[in-house]
């Protein structure tokens, strides 16, 4: 009979794995034509085009057993951002360059109570491995106002730059959700795969059995029921779906063709919301730069991810800014696609436990530790776990 898995997203296929490993047969039922969830990949022309601009923190502990270094090809980000005021400024990582901090504080970008805060905040990182046992009530903007940072910096650095992460630009996370996610980017590396994020699910799903189209509409702890009508019998049910009540961050992405940029630093440019607090753009990177697989040889590409608290952005108002920021002519950046993403990121907690028993099935998704793919992955072995742990006693029970 077996288990049965409900979603083929990262949460799913990572309790899949864990099933499978332990040799239990089992089967993943996605109703989508796809594998990956919110993790997807298309090509136009050989341009590739992440559905929302993810990347992959190389520091995550559950993704680095499941991604080994040596197995993918993973290309990083320069460390640092760019950041497009009425100048051009750059930050980096005081700890990691410290010969730039001087840089920094004549740049104008942030003052002495900021380069103290950056100091600060990145020492108290240094202990943070993964995510907290739980999250507590602290919010992010008290977090970072506690750690003396200006309002200057917070609308130059913290909000293009958070607010892209967590899809809110008014950054109302968790404070341990900011903890995490800058400790995760302070010990390693923002990285995508050779050929987009897309490779993350395929390679997770390698030998593992999925029904693509089979849309569950009815779940009890042995009985699975199908749209089409038809029914399944199970030994144990991973329900990856979040419930319908969650509340969700969307995010809208627009991606261009270009030429090669001029400055050929792999890095994130972030809007200075100071002097720029229309801009239409939140952050944009070229991927092109980072991976060379995401466009033709010899050509860019670039993605642009939008405020998300600004009325909706003109395709040309888009390529303007991108113009400026990548010193390319306007022209010759040429819209291929808009991504919106509705249901991007559930208004999760921030936190490595979680209770996977609900009556009798066992559930999991980002929504339940952390809306990341390090949250996503732990969660299913967590609920995968659980079903071993339990299906092991029965057997047990059964022989005694
Ligand atoms: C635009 C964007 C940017 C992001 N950026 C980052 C980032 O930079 N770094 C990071 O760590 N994380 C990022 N994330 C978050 C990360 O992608 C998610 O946390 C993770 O992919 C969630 O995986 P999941 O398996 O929990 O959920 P999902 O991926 O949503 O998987 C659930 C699956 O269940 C299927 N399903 C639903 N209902 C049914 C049904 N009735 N029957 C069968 N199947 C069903 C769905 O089709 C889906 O495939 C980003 C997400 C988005 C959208």
């Amino acid at each position: 009979m077996g288990v049965i898995v409900i979603g083929a997203g990262l949460s799913g296929l990572a309790a899949a794995r864990t099933l499978q490993r332990a040799g239990r047969e089992v089967t993943v039922l996605e109703q989508s034509p796809e594998i990956g969830g919110r993790v997807k990949t298309t090509e136009i022309d050989g341009y590739r085009i992440d559905q929302g601009f993810q990347v992959l923190l190389t520091a995550y502990q559950e993704a680095a057993e499941i991604w080994p270094e040596d197995e993918m090809d993973l290309f990083p980000f320069a460390a640092g951002a760019v950041i497009h005021g009425h100048q051009t400024k750059r930050v980096f990582d005081p700890l990691r360059h410290p010969t730039t901090l001087w840089a920094t504080l004549r740049s104008g970008l942030c003052n002495f109570h900021d380069v103290k805060g950056l100091l600060g905040l990145r020492l108290g990182l240094r202990g943070i491995r993964g995510l907290p046992t739980k999250t507590n009530d602290e919010k992010a903007p008290d977090f970072l106002k506690r750690l003396g940072f200006s309002d200057q910096f917070m609308n130059a650095f913290f909000r293009p730059f958070l607010g892209g992460v967590f899809l809110d630009e008014s950054l109302a996370v968790p404070a341990d959700a900011v903890r995490f996610v800058m400790a995760m980017f302070a010990r390693g590396e923002a990285a995508l795969p050779a050929q987009g994020m897309a490779e993350l699910p395929t390679h997770l799903a390698k030998g593992l059995t999925i029904e693509c189209n089979c849309k569950v509409i009815n779940v009890e702890p042995k009985l699975i029921t199908l749209e089409d009508g038809s029914s399944r019998f199970t030994e144990a049910v991973v329900d990856t779906r979040p419930p319908d009540s969650m509340n969700w961050r969307s995010t809208e992405m627009m991606a261009f063709r270009s030429p090669p940029p001029v400055d050929m630093t792999p890095v994130l440019h972030l809007a200075d919301l100071n002097d720029r607090p229309d801009s239409p753009v939140l952050h944009a990177c070229a991927p092109s730069l980072v991976a060379p697989g995401y466009a033709p040889p010899g050509q860019g590409i670039l993605y642009a991810t939008l405020r998300t608290d600004r009325k909706a952005a003109h395709v040309s108002e888009v390529q303007e800014t991108l113009a400026a920021w990548f010193e390319i002519p306007q022209k010759e950046i040429e819209h291929l696609t808009t991504i919106s993403v509705r249901h991007a990121l559930p208004n999760s907690p921030c936190q490595s436990t979680q209770n996977p028993r609900d009556r009798g099935i066992y559930r999991s998704g980002d929504w339940m530790t952390h809306a990341s793919i390090e949250g996503a992955l732990r969660s299913g072995r967590i609920a995968a776990e659980a079903v071993l742990h339990d299906l092991d006693a029965d057997q047990f029970s059964a022989a005694s």
